[in-house]
């Protein structure tokens, strides 16, 4: 399924449907069944991701000669998740390759739940500090929604808190779950047509699913969520013309369930016999028109998302105290 990028490589039916161009409809307007049989379209975010990191260095170079200090972006890890541990030492990671500053902000597992609270209260309260990112998931004993009270909605650059949910859901400005926003981003910047066509999302999870259907909904799409309680799940992503899954379910989607020519995201990562795979079974690469890989698809794009955020929110802290603004034309992301 490699070496497809190219869309003038693909047959004319697969093309057709990765950009949004009308293929001759099959029953109940999904994509026509028997469409002829090739290789999707990979939509690989590593590239899309080192453009935007590329723009975010530049802009965090302009912060930090306006104000005299790079933008800071606070992680708190409470515990030691493997994946969660190893995620956020990503986000630092890439924070450093852009001129961002990182801090860890590191709590065991039994601490007590106020202390967390609290570490997020300062860091709201820190001017230096432009943006927060709580590692999630937290440990049982601690309540997301008491250290929610203390995040300051200003720096809530994964979009967790409930003004942040409120406002996407109201198609307002405001911080959207950086994931969710990288499986819509990824479509986009990869020129596929959203408006009018029919999308269907796995999964309604507050950071995924939920908010990659509001944002499939604000770019006039026909918007299906499914869920655990979906009651025939390969019924309702047969008919989608785009088709995110974020299940965690590995192979949930097997490529019988995905319509010939349809646009498949695919933001699953689940470690099966030591290799991370995504929840739609590889082979529906062979009926998709255009798919998102497993690993380097929706990740990579992530993290840059996410840097776009914090840019943001720095400019606008700075802007709230009158302090001198770089421009921000470059990283303007479509809404
Ligand atoms: P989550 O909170 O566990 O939510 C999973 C959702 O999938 C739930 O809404 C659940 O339905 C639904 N689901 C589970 N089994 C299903 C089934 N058999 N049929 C239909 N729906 C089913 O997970 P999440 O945080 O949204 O993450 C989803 C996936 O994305 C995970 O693999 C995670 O590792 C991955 N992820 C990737 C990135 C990235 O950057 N690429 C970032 C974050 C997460 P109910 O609501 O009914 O339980």
């Amino acid at each position: 399924m490699d070496g497809a990028a190219d869309p003038s490589a693909m047959a004319d039916g697969a093309a057709a449907g990765a950009a949004g161009m009308s293929a001759p409809p099959g029953p109940g307007g999904a994509p026509a069944p028997g469409a002829a049989r090739t290789a999707a379209r990979l939509l690989r975010g590593a590239p899309l991701a080192a453009a935007i990191r590329a723009e975010v260095a530049r802009e965090a170079e302009a912060l930090c000669a306006a104000l005299g200090s790079p933008p800071a972006l606070a992680v708190v890890r409470v515990g030691d998740d493997p994946a969660t541990a190893v995620y956020l030492q990503r986000v630092l990671e890439n924070c450093r390759q852009v001129g961002i500053e990182g801090r860890l902000v590191a709590l065991d597992a039994d601490v007590h739940p106020d202390r967390v609270a609290d570490a997020v209260g300062r860091l709201s309260a820190d001017e230096r500090v432009a943006g927060i990112l709580v590692g999630q998931p937290l440990p049982p004993t601690i309540a997301l929604d008491a250290v929610l009270r203390r995040l300051d909605p200003a720096k809530d650059i994964d979009g967790i808190h409930p003004l942040s949910a409120g406002m996407l859901a109201l198609g307002r400005d405001g911080f959207v779950p950086a994931t969710a926003e990288a499986a819509v981003e990824i479509l986009v910047r990869s020129g596929i047509e959203l408006a009018g066509r029919r999308a269907v999302v796995v999964g309604r999870s507050n950071v995924v699913g939920k908010p990659a259907a509001l944002l499939l909904l604000r770019r006039h799409a026909t918007v299906t969520i499914c869920h655990s309680r979906t009651a025939d799940l390969a019924a309702e992503t047969r008919r989608a013309e785009i088709l995110i899954v974020a299940a965690g379910r590995p192979g949930l989607v097997g490529a019988d369930m995905v319509a010939p020519g349809a646009v498949v995201v695919d933001v699953g990562i689940n470690v099966v016999d030591g290799r991370i795979v995504g929840d739609v079974d590889e082979r529906a690469a062979e009926v998709a028109s255009a798919i998102t890989p497993v690993p380097g698809g929706v990740g990579p794009l992530t993290n840059a998302i996410l840097l776009t955020h914090l840019v943001r929110a720095a400019c606008a802290q700075a802007g709230s105290r009158g302090l001198p603004l770089p421009s921000r034309a470059a990283l303007e992301v479509p809404a």
